[in-house]
């Protein structure tokens, strides 16, 4: 195996693949063509990984299909044991696991060990859950008829997953599609591929069967083939996508020629609201949390910060305060409360969307620029007084940008927080119990985090309205999205 970081010391050196797994079986690109995998805190290759394209992922589709009939048929329980084997073999080699999510994406190591746990979750709770997958008996309006529901996995599966959770976004998916008796064939993000191939490695020491679950590698370049083969193959009946709007639209677009069942995770424009009765210490702890977690790279954070006016001053001192306290620097350093970017588009991204919000008559309180450290760095920032008008009020930043507005009426913050067109996360503080409901009954998002800036666990169900997505992952719900209901209407009985 040729990997470019001796440095790289897991205690398990194979978890660390530079081909891709296709089949049951390591590969190379039929090319041999390869791309670098690079640690976001220092810009150095930590390996080389196959350039893959439509020929292979086809090969694992097949291999998908070929795979479907045995693995649907295997009783629910054996496949919860064998997904129970990953899951345990997870935890088992955490440490490792969370290094090399940390080298390749470059969060802290105490959030990877975090995100490893979180996605080890997806495997045991998908296991039993697909125990539990019920049919239905419906009475019959007519005599000498029986109606019968019946649950089925879908069948061969893609899944497509983003760099910014290279674990999680892996088994949120592929753990109920296999659960349920779903094949799946998963690509994912070309700055962390290493995450999932190490998911992959595990699972084959599971004993997991050839074809049932595929990884295939490529850069960005090589995203769209890949992208159209999960697409336009007929094999594939479902996709699983999370990610951008922008891909996510063009992935259902393409879906729409074989009217092919799609699940979008897309992104979101959290608002993140503090009345004047809120517990201040609890909103500023879940504002600290939900905004500098990932370095401010989730899907969740709080984009849109307002801030009711009879508490905005205290609320924003107390913050800046807090947000100085931290620490930047590698995610393999213990101290580091924030780390580096994915890469230097997204610091130029963020680098814009400080510089437009200070055009729209934004103060610059903290940060607000590449730290000194230089690479993708970047100082916690925050702004006062941001517009709505502004880019970071209307799109994601995905940086460590907390940007501050004020509102003085309930109505007012309502209709704020609901002027977007993205419906994934949103958050409020209010202790008055008529307030809670009436916020949470006019909020238009799929998840309301209320008193607290922590929403992501297995057991509840994860997923948009609005342009954030289609269906839910996680829960109960979230096995729905990988299987179909069929109906048997039993004639002839005779009574
Ligand atoms: P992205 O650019 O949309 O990429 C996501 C995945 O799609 C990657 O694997 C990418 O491959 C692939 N891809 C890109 N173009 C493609 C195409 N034409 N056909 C097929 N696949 C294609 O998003 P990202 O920058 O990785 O992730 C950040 C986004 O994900 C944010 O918007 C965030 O809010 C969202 N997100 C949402 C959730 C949720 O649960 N709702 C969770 C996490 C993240 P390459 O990497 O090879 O280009």
């Amino acid at each position: 195996m040729a990997l470019d970081t001796p440095t790289v010391a897991l205690a398990d050196a194979s978890l660390l693949r530079d081909q891709a797994f296709i089949a049951g079986t390591w590969s190379d690109a039929d090319d041999g063509r390869t791309f670098a995998v690079t640690n976001p805190a220092t810009g150095e290759p930590i390996a080389h990984v196959p350039r893959m394209s439509s020929a292979e992922t086809r090969r694992a589709i097949e291999a998908a299909d070929a795979a479907f009939i045995a693995w649907r048929d295997r009783p629910a329980a054996e496949r919860a044991a064998l997904l129970r084997r990953i899951r345990d073999l997870m935890i088992e080699h955490r440490d490792d696991l969370a290094l090399l999510l940390t080298l390749e994406q470059g969060k802290p190591l105490a959030e990877s060990q975090a995100e490893i746990a979180y996605a080890a979750a997806f495997l045991e709770w998908f296991g039993e859950e697909a125990k539990r997958i019920y049919g239905d008996t419906i009475p019959s309006p007519q005599p000498g008829r029986r109606i019968l529901v019946t649950k089925h996995p879908i069948g061969v599966c893609g899944g497509i997953t983003p760099w910014n959770f290279p674990s999680a976004m892996v088994t949120r998916k592929a753990a109920p599609a296999l659960a349920v008796g779903c094949t799946m064939v998963l690509k994912p993000a070309e700055q962390t591929p290493l995450s999932a191939l190490a998911i992959a490695a595990l699972a084959e020491r599971a004993g997991l069967p050839p074809g049932v679950l595929s990884i295939v590698t490529g850069d960005a370049d090589d995203a769209p083939a890949i992208g159209r083969e999960l697409t336009d193959n007929p094999i594939v009946r479902k996709l699983g996508f999370t990610g951008s709007n922008e891909v996510g639209k063009i992935l259902m677009r393409q879906c729409a020629d074989q009217v092919k069942n799609v699940s979008l995770e897309l992104g979101g424009n959290a608002p993140f609201i503090v009345f004047e009765d809120a517990d201040l210490d609890e909103a500023l702890a879940g504002l600290a949390l939900c905004k500098f977690r990932n370095s401010g790279q989730t899907c969740i954070t709080a984009n849109r910060i307002l801030i009711h006016d009879k508490i905005y001053d205290e609320f924003v001192e107390r913050f800046t305060h807090a947000a100085g306290q931290l620490i930047v620097g590698p995610g393999t350093s213990p101290e580091s409360s924030v780390g580096p970017l994915i890469d230097a588009q997204a610091l130029e991204k963020v680098q814009r969307h400080v510089a437009d919000a200070r055009d729209h008559g934004a103060h610059l309180l903290l940060g607000g620029e590449a730290h000194e450290r230089g690479g993708t760095y970047f100082a916690p920032t925050v702004l006062n007084e941001v517009s709505p008008e502004a880019a970071m009020s209307r799109e994601e930043t995905f940086g460590p940008v907390a940007g501050l507005q004020r509102f003085s009426d309930e109505d007012e913050a309502i209709r704020s927080a609901n002027d977007t067109p993205y419906g994934l996360a949103a958050y409020f503080y209010s202790r008055d119990i008529g307030r809670v409901v009436r916020v949470s009954e006019q909020l238009e998002y799929g998840i309301l985090g209320i008193n607290t800036g922590f929403i992501s666990v297995e057991v509840a169900p994860f997923g948009g309205v609005k342009e954030s997505g289609i269906g839910r992952e996680g829960s109960k719900y979230g096995v729905d999205d990988w299987i179909e209901t069929r109906y048997l209407a039993l004639g002839g009985i005779g009574r």
